[in-house]
């Protein structure tokens, strides 16, 4: 090997190590992604073609799918698909089966953060033509879907507990608290945090694990200065040493209202304030010396936002904005659109 060719040997392999720690911090590297998400829903209602709705799978396992807050399910497979974001999934041949129906059916488990209907209807409008899942929460999520979905009074009763009789379709998986638990027919675990959602205890934030890497999916929630409650500092405790450790790939987290709504119309929400409030205390937390890039490059995938009735300046918009000015932290803040695939 010439003086040149090593030289240039060694400016590559540099580049090269280079390059692998920068990605390291918070991206996925190309073809090595432990997470995908394509988002079957971006909103929180009103409009109900794109309320919560996501699938997750571990990088190059769709066939260990799992769906999060189902609120859309097949209007935002079929979205997904037009936009060639699900390529991973193939129908077999000998299937006649629409890609939707087949994308569905292949689902192992629904992740649940809590019973309100703009994060379960279409779970309820095609589960005559679902297969069998588990569906997963806490036992107050369960109870509430029991008692109040799947009662033979709105809907049969798909589950397995519940008034009789049981159509069975659906296991019931209930949650301990800060457990974790896997999830079946997957090589994923998942572990339950209370949110308080206008109560405490009313949602839940999933933290997913697949080979000793994090996701972590927050369903709806207030900040705790609001809300009275430690849910979400209880929550950046768990998370505070996978963040220090470089295995928390991304944060699902929802806004629903701009900055301006006051604190007594909250509901149970976030706004981009709020929200940086949040990020900023968890920031304290991952590195008290030096809280300003504790979470640089940190993915947060912004859920839940509430279009309005108006032709502008629109809710996303200006939440987008907002987020542009307040984002002290170099937070990697995305907000995505229905159909759209992340990669962590
Ligand atoms: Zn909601
Ligand atoms: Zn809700």
């Amino acid at each position: 090997m010439g003086r040149y060719t090593l030289t240039c040997f060694l400016l590559c392999l540099v580049l090269v190590l280079g390059m692998t720690f920068v990605l390291s911090a918070h991206q996925a590297i190309p073809g090595e992604e432990e997470f995908i998400a394509v988002v079957l829903g971006s909103g929180g209602g009103p409009r109900e073609d794109d309320v919560s709705g996501f699938m997750v799978w571990p990088g190059g396992k769709p066939e260990e799918a799992i769906f999060f807050d189902p609120g859309v399910l097949t209007v935002g497979i079929r979205k997904a698909d037009e936009m060639g974001n699900l390529w991973d999934f193939q129908v077999p041949p000998e299937e006649d089966m629409t890609r939707e129906g087949f994308i569905l059916q292949n689902a192992r488990a629904y992740l649940i953060s809590h019973a309100h209907l703009d994060h379960i209807s279409a779970m309820v409008i095609n589960s005559p033509d679902d297969s069998p899942k588990a569906i997963m929460g806490t036992p107050t999520t369960l109870k509430n879907l029991q008692e109040h979905v799947f009662n033979w009074k709105i809907w049969p009763n798909f589950g397995d507990a519940g008034p009789e009789p049981h159509l069975g379709q659906y296991s019931y998986i209930e949650l301990v608290n800060d457990t974790a638990c896997s999830i079946p027919e997957t090589s994923m675990t998942v572990e339950a945090l209370e949110l308080a959602h206008d109560y405490p205890g009313t949602s839940t934030a999933f933290l997913v694990e697949h080979q000793g890497n994090y996701i972590l999916l927050c369903g709806d929630t207030g900040p705790d200065e609001v809300e009275g409650t430690d849910h979400l500092y209880r929550l950046w405790q768990r998370i505070t040493p996978l963040i220090q450790e470089g295995s928390l790939r991304g944060i699902f987290l929802e806004i629903s209202y701009t900055s301006d709504r006051p604190d007594d119309l909250l509901f149970g929400h976030l706004t981009p304030h709020w929200m940086m409030v949040e990020l900023r205390r968890l920031a304290e937390m991952v590195d008290p010396d030096n809280p300003e890039e504790a979470l640089e490059g940190l993915r947060v995938v912004v859920t839940h936002i509430k279009p309005k009735f108006v032709h502008s300046p629109s809710t996303r918009h200006t939440v987008e904005k907002e987020l542009l000015q307040l984002n002290d932290l170099g937070i990697h803040f995305i907000i995505p659109y229905q159909g759209h695939r992340l990669e962590f």
